[in-house]
Parts: structure tokens; sequence; C-alpha cells
């Protein structure tokens, strides 16, 4: 199964491509994860990436592509896997496109989670990251056992640079003009299926569930 996640910044993609990828044994393949790895290992993508995240604009499309390809043509993608914060401009769903007709492949569901604007603003400032693993979580919707503490890891949380209220607001902006179309272009292909994001992180994976089949 071939799945795409799309919706805002802080929509809850990757809460909910987490959970998708543990029950269907597919693996997760978030983009922004790719790059702020390479960004503490000290990369030459991580470099070029950062300048980019830092201000809330998109990172450029002959950055990203040609690593997704990539990696969905490893051995563990299969069998499927769920593909969180890419594609994220039309260009970006062509190449996709393209590069998967050519292995005679095409994507299942593109999944959007559905949050305003307003919602995302709110829950933003209580999203924490794992410095050490990347692991998410909220300090009022998924809290941690001790606070401030990974779970996963015992890793220090923190509150992302681009968390930051002002950079929220411009990621939006960009979600909007450059992201949202993608509505259109999956609706097209008929593949598109959206959840209500704003209700509880286990009824939005039981809506998924619900035409993933189990
Ligand atoms: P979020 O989970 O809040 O949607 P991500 O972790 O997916 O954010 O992405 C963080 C940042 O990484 C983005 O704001 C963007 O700068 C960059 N990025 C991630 N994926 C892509 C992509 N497919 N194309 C361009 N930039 C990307
Ligand atoms: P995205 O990958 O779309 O940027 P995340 O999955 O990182 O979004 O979720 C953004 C923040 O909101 C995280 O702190 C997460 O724990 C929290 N969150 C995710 N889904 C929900 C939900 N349904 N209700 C409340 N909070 C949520
Ligand atoms: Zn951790």
């Amino acid at each position: 199964m071939k799945i795409i996640m799309l919706g805002a910044p802080g929509a809850g993609k990757g809460t909910q491509a987490k959970k998708i990828a543990a029950k269907y044994g597919i693996p997760h393949i978030s983009t922004g994860d790719i790059f702020r790895a390479n960004i503490k290992n000290g990369t030459e993508l991580g470099k070029k990436a950062k300048t980019y995240m830092d201000q809330g604009l998109l990172v450029p499309d002959e950055l990203v592509v040609d690593l997704v390809v990539d990696r969905v043509n490893q051995d563990d993608c299969k069998n499927g896997y769920v593909l969180d914060g890419f594609p994220r401009t039309i260009p970006q769903a062509e190449a996709l496109t393209e590069a998967l007709e050519k292995m005679g492949q095409k994507v299942d569901f593109a999944i959007d989670v559905n949050v305003p604007d307003e919602n995302i603003v709110k829950r933003m400032g209580g999203r924490r990251a794992c410095v050490t693993c990347g692991a998410t979580y909220h300090m009022v919707y998924a809290p941690t056992k001790k606070e401030g503490i990974c779970d996963t890891c015992g890793g220090e949380l923190i509150l992302r640079d681009d968390d930051k209220p002002e950079t929220v607001q411009k990621r939006l902006n960009v979600y909007h003009d450059q992201t949202q179309p993608l509505i259109d272009y999956y609706t097209s292909q008929g593949i598109l299926r959206t959840v209500d994001g704003t209700v509880d992180i286990d009824d939005v994976f039981r809506a998924i569930t619900e035409f993933l089949g189990a």
C-alpha cells in the first residue's frame, strides 16, 4: 500500500503516518525528518536545507525529488510506504507520478488531514520534538511520561525553531500557496481521502483505517 499524507504543518500527518506504518508494517518516510537528520549530522544537504527551513520556506524541489525517488526504490519499500511531507508542490507530485509510472506503480491513497489554520496555530505551540531521535509529542494532547524527556530514548525535548509563532504563520501561507493545490491534483486522480484532523488522535486514525481496511 502506497500512501501520501497531505495537510497543513501541524495537522497531524506525522502522528498518523507513524500509526499507519506500525499497523500495516510499511516504512514511514518523512522528508522533514530526513532533512533534520542531515542538519544534525552537518551534511551538505543539511546545510542547504536549513537556510530554507529556518525561514519557513520549502526546500527547492531539486533537493527533494531525487532523495525520495531513491528512497522508495529501496528494498523495504516493496510492499508500500507512507510518505509524510512529500510531495509538497505540484512539480514534486508530477515527478513522483512519473517515477512510479516507470516502475509500473502508483500511489493508492492521498490522505488529507484537514485542520483549520486557527487550530494549527494553537496546536503548534505545544508540539515538542526529541533532539536525539526526532519523536514528536504534544504538551497537552500527546504528553510524555516524564515532562521534557523522550519516552522512546530519554532524549531532551525542544520546541522546533520553525514552530515558533512567526514562522508557523509563514509556513501556513506557504502551505496554502504551494501545497494545497495537491488536493485537486489527487482528487482528479480519484485517490484523495479527507479526514477531520481536529478530533482526538485515535479518532483520526479510526477514520483512516476505515478506508485503508483491516
Ligand atoms: P511539518 O511536520 O510541520 O509539516 P516537516 O517536518 O514535514 O514539517 O517539514 C519541515 C520543513 O522541512 C518544511 O517547512 C520545509 O522547509 C522542509 N521540507 C520538508 N519536506 C519538504 C518537501 N517535500 N519539499 C520542500 N521542503 C520540505
Ligand atoms: P505534522 O506532521 O502534520 O506537522 P504532527 O503529527 O507533528 O503534525 O502533529 C503536530 C502536533 O499536534 C504534535 O505536537 C502532535 O502531538 C499534536 N497532534 C497530532 N494530532 C493531534 C490531534 N488529533 N489532536 C491534538 N493534537 C494532535
Ligand atoms: Zn527520543
